[in-house]
């Protein structure tokens, strides 16, 4: 059994938080003296620093305790605080599979942590071969498994993943960002079976709230406390609780548009099949196409002079294109562009 208080950072485990005045008072109250606040005004109060009413909203929705929840200032907190609460700058290593999301590697840099990148095989899959021996490294505390993955788009072998979290002693990250895009079943139902799991989503996508801020960390109680022990008191502002709320209150169309991004898909994967400038379409689990041309940077440029901004990935997938399906009318535009250039 694993024990999440041996895995956390010695001076994590001890520090003592950051006491908000909010959370020294219990029972009802009409008069606030508390915080230093201006009386006057609707957004004059701190925000709840644990957000509970969303973390309610979010349960319900998910079917997952709220006391299994934290939430970030998006992904991008959570990721930072991973390497905070679990890796000692300058002797822990974490390791990600690569090309994959760019954070993991930036925040490993600020945080001063090895971060071990194994490529993915040709096919974008986790080469097991090359992954296994490197589990039992005794200073490797941290695994960043993004599935869907970007910029290759695919989800990862479910076995494989599974032989990750069930062989290795440390904590292991599942970045679920894209995960509404996909008819693959998502790693949340397997939280209760492993204790060194924490699964990552996101408002950013599917829920069109990229603008708010808000990244959805979901792991067992003990892991959650840390994160609250150490984030900032006030993460998540009271405007962005109300927004994340007022979504989650219109499911339904949250629901249609990622069904509308879904066959703008499949429309614009058939375009691009008729088109000899593309040699391969990779197959796509998320609300984006990576495509594989002649000349990546050639294409790039031609589109931003046409006003088209994609992602140029040569850098990290030779020769690939990353293409966020947009609306219909945007994605007619790409369409008509990229059979000028070809
Ligand atoms: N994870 C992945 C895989 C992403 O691609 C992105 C953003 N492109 C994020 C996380 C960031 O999410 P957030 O906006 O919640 O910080």
């Amino acid at each position: 059994m694993i024990n999440i208080n041996s895995l956390v950072r010695e001076n994590v485990r001890n520090l003592s938080p950051y006491s908000c005045a909010r959370d020294e008072f219990k029972g009802k109250a009409g008069i606030f003296m508390d915080a230093n606040e201006n009386p006057y005004g609707t957004l004059n109060r701190y925000p709840d620093p644990y957000q509970s009413e969303l973390k309610d909203a979010i349960s319900e929705l998910k079917g997952i305790a709220a006391e299994k929840i934290f939430l970030g200032n998006g992904s991008d907190e959570v990721i930072d605080l991973c390497y905070r609460i679990f890796c000692n700058p300058g002797s822990d290593k974490a390791l990600t599979f690569t090309p994959t999301y760019g954070m993991y590697e930036v925040s490993a840099s600020v945080n001063d942590i090895n971060l071990i990148r194994v490529p993915l095989n040709e096919d974008f899959h986790i080469d097991m071969v090359k992954v296994r021996p490197l589990l039992d490294d005794s200073n490797l505390k941290l695994i960043f498994i993004c599935s869907p993955n970007n910029p290759t788009g695919n989800c990862f072998n479910n076995n494989d993943i599974t032989e990750i979290i069930e062989t290795f002693k440390g904590i292991v990250v599942i970045d679920e960002a894209y995960a509404d895009f996909s008819e693959k079943t998502s790693f949340l139902g397997s939280l209760e079976k492993y204790p060194n799991l924490i699964i990552m989503q996101t408002f950013s996508k599917a829920f069109a709230l990229a603008a708010i801020r808000i990244g959805m960390a979901f792991a067992n109680p003990e892991i959650i406390r840390f994160f609250n022990k150490i984030k900032p008191p006030y993460n998540i502002s009271t405007i962005n609780q109300r927004s994340a709320l007022k979504k989650l209150g219109k499911i339904n169309q949250v629901r249609a548009q990622v069904k509308r991004i879904r066959q703008e898909k499949t429309r614009v994967t058939a375009a691009f099949k008729k088109l000899s400038l593309i040699e391969k379409i990779f197959p796509s689990d998320s609300n984006f196409l990576l495509v594989k041309v002649k000349d990546a940077g050639l294409v790039y440029n031609k589109l931003t002079d046409m006003g088209i901004i994609i992602r140029n990935r040569n850098s990290v997938a030779p020769g690939c294109l990353r293409i966020t399906i947009g609306t219909r009318n945007e994605n007619n535009k790409l369409i008509k562009a990229l059979n000028t250039i070809n």
